[in-house]
């Protein structure tokens, strides 16, 4: 533990390329071209400008898209999980165009294949591990729409109020139900309840998932007892912070697992109405994410999160101790090109 190197490493945000594999729609075309090239040792990314030139770009990881899930979790989440089961905040985000693999990436139950499994069971389960039966691990999952929260694991409550505590800077959603889980398939089962939620619930607003940002928040409390452990016997029977030779520390951390909404700029001057502010509301939580993580990535003292819902939900899990990844995800077809290049270019300006 003594090794930690610093915290500039620590402090900037870690980012990571994933290319999704071919999809139906780009066998199916008869002008499919490639609009990127990958060189995952040399960790670069190529982004065709034109028939003669591309333009070369580094990020801390590539995955082409034969990379398994276990691959990129180690690489991007894994680290974030341990440092969250020191006791620091930790956040793992995907951004990308809808239909490029966010979901697959970060959601992914694999309930019939347990290698597909996605960020956030791999997650889990290292966190299940790396706890004892007296640690408390407790999970809320939430969906952020048009700057308005909602319970996925109690879809009736809307509207929820994020609350921050002036003295310690803690964020919270008090209205948000925390469920204690017991085990991975208690897990599995309210992420999956979760979904269904998610989609019933779009249904009824008639609106896409790719228009929301989902949140999935991992509580982590352990009480960790200092070394002066004289009398072993009795240990469990002492109240917590009865004797001045055993005061358990409590430790609380928290991880989150961010589903961004799609980033496809939405066409503000084609819509109207409904599909107008919901554009409006879209393109202002990625523009002040955007922010965010520039600032963080320039070691800035001042990270702008007050002017989204989904900033001021991130504020106190990146940046200071808190570590970050982003995972930005695209497709290899060339029709999708203007996508891909301002996806590339929110992960660049992130580094
Ligand atoms: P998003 O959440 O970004 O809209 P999805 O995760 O839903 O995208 O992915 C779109 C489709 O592509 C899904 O059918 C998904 O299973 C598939 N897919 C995405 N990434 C991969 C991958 N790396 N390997 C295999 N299939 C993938
Ligand atoms: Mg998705």
């Amino acid at each position: 533990e003594l090794l930690e190197l610093g915290t500039k490493e620590s402090e900037r945000v870690r980012v990571a390329v994933r290319l999704r594999p071919k999809n139906a729609e780009d066998l199916a075309d008869a002008d499919y071209a490639e609009c990127v090239e990958l060189q995952p040792e040399l960790k670069r990314l190529k982004l065709r400008k034109n028939n003669w030139s591309s333009e070369s770009y580094r990020f801390d990881e590539v995955f082409t898209e034969s990379a398994s899930q276990k691959r990129v979790y180690e690489a991007v989440a894994k680290p974030v999980v341990e440092s969250v089961l020191d006791g620091y905040n930790g956040t793992v985000m995907a951004y990308g165009q809808t239909g490029t693999g966010k979901t697959y990436t970060l959601g992914r139950l694999g309930k019939e294949d347990a290698s597909e499994r996605g960020i956030m069971v791999r997650a889990f389960e290292d966190i299940l591990a790396g706890t004892s039966a007296s640690d408390s691990v407790e999970v809320s999952y939430l969906q952020l729409y048009m700057e308005s929260i909602q319970d996925l694991l109690a879809p009736e409550k809307i509207n929820i109020p994020i609350v921050e505590d002036a003295k310690t800077g803690e964020v919270s959603a008090p209205g948000v139900e925390r469920v204690k889980i017991r085990n991975l398939d208690h897990f599995l089962q309210l992420v999956q309840l979760g979904e269904v939620n998610r989609h019933a619930a779009n249904t009824k607003m008639n609106t896409e998932s790719s228009r929301s940002h989902a949140i999935l928040m991992v509580y982590i409390r352990r009480s960790a007892h200092e070394k002066e452990e004289t009398d072993i016997g009795q240990q469990e029977e002492i109240p917590i912070g009865r004797h001045g030779h055993n005061v358990p520390t409590i430790r609380k951390s928290k991880l989150l697992i961010v589903d961004l909404a799609g980033s496809e700029r939405i066409d503000k001057s084609g819509s109207e109405g409904h599909l107008l502010e919901e554009a409006k509301f879209i393109n202002l939580s990625l523009t002040s994410l955007g922010k965010c993580i520039n600032a963080l990535a320039e070691n800035s003292p001042h990270i702008p999160t007050r002017d989204s819902k989904l900033t001021r939900l991130l504020r106190d899990s990146f940046g200071g101790s808190a570590r970050t990844s982003l995972i930005i995800t695209i497709g290899p077809s060339s029709r999708h090109h203007a996508e891909t290049a301002s996806t590339v270019m929110f992960g660049q300006r992130a580094m």
